[in-house]
């Protein structure tokens, strides 16, 4: 596909989407050239199972773009499990104003982010290497705005490695699919032991460019205490027992 028509496809389904205001020529540019660096890496690595350009706009460009307005201006931000640079890479494009940090356990996966960044020019990027639950003892915790993560872990689940690196005021983010609500029902006594408060559940129906609609939950949690020094436990133990 060319630039030209790569872009009216896009800034189309960003509009469908009610994310016009990243529409914009310089943008869309840049997700031009990522999609080509998503798709080239993908057959080497396994990032994504969607390997149609025009899907790449849907799924993953505008999925991580709906929620981007939440995030406060100029904060720095975490992606737990950001596998292929979702939502990292969208989120730097569409945001130079916030401070990504890229989290995965797979060194192949955060290379492949830091070099997707260096080929775009984003500065806003950078990425660390290790299992969530090991690096929230680090210096890490409790040092960010905003935790987000998509496609990582039932919210239960996520909550405990995620929410140990957002500090107090901050915010927990969890970009989920149509079964959003309940998992958030489920996850009530997770965020409470954790310190957080559910304050969000926005919904909204994601418009493929092939025309598929699904429906989205974005699930937004107020860090309001402390989480307590035993949290996360290891892997094992989280998926065993779930808060
Ligand atoms: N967020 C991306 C990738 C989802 S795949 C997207 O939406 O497309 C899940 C990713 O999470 C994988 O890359 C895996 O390596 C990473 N992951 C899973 N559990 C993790 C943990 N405990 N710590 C760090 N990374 C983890």
């Amino acid at each position: 596909m060319t630039k030209n028509d790569f872009s009216r496809l896009a800034a189309e389904n960003f509009e469908k989407n009610g994310i016009a205001q990243y529409a914009t020529d310089e943008i869309l540019s840049k997700f031009y050239d990522l999609c080509a660096i998503f798709l080239e890496a993908n057959e080497k690595m396994n990032l994504t199972a969607v390997r149609d350009e025009k899907l790449v706009v849907s799924r993953h460009f505008a999925d991580c773009l709906i929620p981007a307005s939440l995030f406060p201006v100029g904060t720095n931000v975490l992606d737990v499990g950001s596998g292929g640079g979702m939502p990292t890479l969208p989120l730097a494009i569409a945001r130079p104003d916030l401070n990504i940090t890229a989290l995965d356990a797979t060194a192949k996966k955060t290379a492949y982010i830091e070099n997707a960044a260096r080929a775009l020019g984003l500065s806003n990027v950078s990425v660390v290497t290790g299992r969530a639950e090991e690096l929230a003892n680090s210096a890490l915790r409790a040092s960010f705005g905003v935790v987000t993560a998509r496609a990582v872990a039932q919210t239960n689940v996520l909550a405990e490695l995620c929410v140990p690196f957002v500090k107090r005021g901050g915010l927990f983010v969890a970009l989920k699919g149509k079964n959003g609500a309940e998992e958030a029902a489920e996850a009530a006594s997770a965020a409470k032991t954790l310190g957080c408060r559910l304050v969000d559940d926005k919904s909204f129906s994601l418009v493929d460019t092939d025309g598929e609609i699904s429906e989205r939950h974005v699930l937004v949690y107020e860090k309001i205490g402390e989480t307590p020094k035993i949290y996360p436990r290891k892997y094992a133990q989280i998926l065993k027992n779930p808060l």
